[in-house]
């Protein structure tokens, strides 16, 4: 099966600050799936590294840790991951919890302070309304 995947989960040091999120559970599947890496956030022209960006909350845009609207960047990102998904039929991904492009169910509440809200990532929820069934890499019953 084709599943899309957060880059930053396969090692792939696309993250802000030029790491990754390296998850050996998530690469274990390559071993029965074709994972297909992608970086919304490379993918909508943003450098890397760069700064670190929250939605913010109640408004749906994003800014970075300077105040800076970053949101055509994310939606262009966004755009360009779904396009992907298309590309190889992909019907999952597992996304990167808790970013701002790529969180499932939590993200950071837009005041850089590690404060927690209900919510979606701009390409998760791009995902949602597509029809593809997002997991995170804490989703430990798929990674067995
Ligand atoms: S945008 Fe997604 S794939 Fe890219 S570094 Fe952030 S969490 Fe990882």
């Amino acid at each position: 099966m084709n599943i899309i995947v957060s880059a930053c989960l396969l090692g792939i040091n696309s993250r802000y600050d030029g790491d990754s999120c390296n998850s050996e559970g998530v690469k274990a599947l390559l071993k029965r799936h074709n994972l297909i890496p992608v970086c919304p956030e490379q993918l909508g022209g943003m450098s890397t590294p760069r700064y670190p960006s929250e939605i913010s909350a109640g408004s749906g845009t994003v800014k970075n840790r300077h105040g800076e609207d970053v949101t055509l960047f994310f939606m262009k990102g966004a755009e360009e991951a779904l396009r992907i998904a298309h590309l190889y039929g992909c019907k999952y991904a597992i996304l990167k919890s808790k970013s701002p492009s790529c969180g499932h169910g939590l993200i950071y509440d837009g005041t850089f302070s590690g404060k927690l809200i209900e919510g979606n990532g701009l390409c998760t929820q791009m995902f949602i309304n597509d029809g593809i069934k997002v997991y995170t890499e804490n989703d430990e019953f798929l990674l067995k």
